[in-house]
């Protein structure tokens, strides 16, 4: 367990993976039953932009830092306005614990001590958001389906372990099979289109029956610097997305992908179910 998402916060990945939760939770507060947000791989909650190793990898720069002057509605005008401008950026269970109201649930679990703790500290705070030490992998069956019987999985591994897209797509069946309703949203990183294009079929075939997969590509130029590895690609899977979250997706991307970068490529398209 060497990663830290001290060196990526920020990143044009964050900002889809967090815009696209945004517009997921935006969706859920539109009706007044309660839902439950639950985070498998929370990481710290917060990070700080002047921290060494954001500053050694720049990534935040490329990504939130480009969005500045964005004047958006919608979810990515909510995202832009908890995330951006900030000395910290916000991670994922704290962009949820922003949009709780006092009837919704989160709960974000992070397996590493250090990063635990400050997930924990970062969440003292927040009304109704517990924070959990563990595995997400092994902790979503018992937290399936939620009481609330509404609400959003999201799965955002780090992507160490070779069998990682195996150990999402068997959490994700896990997951429909106890929870047909659910929305679930699965991060990927895109090293080649021949492995994403294998993970998406392998998440039809987990048992999702309405499914969208979102993709941005920055054209890095250099992917490798020395024995660093720079993702160029990123991808989501969301299942059981609501109505009319491609379309706002895809109409966002458009608007802060050529200010991600000049070569910046986004698709979204319906994997599977109507958009
Ligand atoms: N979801 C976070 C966000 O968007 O702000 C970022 C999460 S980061 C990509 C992945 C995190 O998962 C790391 O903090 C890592 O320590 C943690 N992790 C790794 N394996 C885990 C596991 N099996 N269960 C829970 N957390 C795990």
């Amino acid at each position: 367990m060497n990663y830290r998402h001290a060196y990526h916060a920020g990143n044009f990945a964050d900002v889809v993976k967090h815009l696209a939760l945004t517009a997921i939770l935006l969706h859920l507060r539109k009706k007044a039953a309660p839902f439950a947000v639950i985070d498998t791989h929370a990481g710290r909650g917060t990070y700080d932009l002047a921290d060494e190793r954001a500053a050694r990898t720049g990534e935040a720069a490329n990504g939130i830092g480009k969005l500045g002057g964005v004047q958006a509605d919608g979810a990515l005008g909510d995202y832009l306005r908890i995330a951006g401008g900030g000395a910290h950026y916000p991670g994922s269970p704290l962009i949820a614990a922003a949009l709780l109201r006092p009837q919704d649930r989160l709960v974000a679990i992070e397996k590493h001590p250090d990063e635990f703790a400050a997930l924990k500290a970062a969440l003292a705070g927040a009304r109704n958001a517990r924070a959990e030490e563990g595995d997400g992998y092994a902790r979503l069956p018992a937290l399936l389906p939620p009481p609330e019987r509404r609400g959003v999985v999201l799965i955002d591994p780090p992507f160490e372990a070779d069998d990682e897209f195996a150990a999402q797509a068997e959490a994700l069946r896990i997951g429909l099979r106890r929870w047909a309703t659910g929305i679930f949203l699965l991060w990927f990183p895109v090293k080649s289109a021949a492995e994403a294009n294998a993970f998406s079929g392998e998440i039809l075939n987990a048992g999702a029956k309405k499914a969208v997969r979102i993709d941005l590509d920055v054209g890095l130029e250099a992917p490798t610097i020395g024995t660093r590895t720079r993702l160029s690609a990123t991808g989501l899977i969301a299942v059981n997305a609501p109505y009319g979250f491609a379309e706002e997706m895809r109409e966002a991307l458009a608007q802060i992908a050529p200010l991600l970068s000049a070569k910046a490529e986004s698709t979204v398209r319906v994997l599977a179910g109507e958009d």
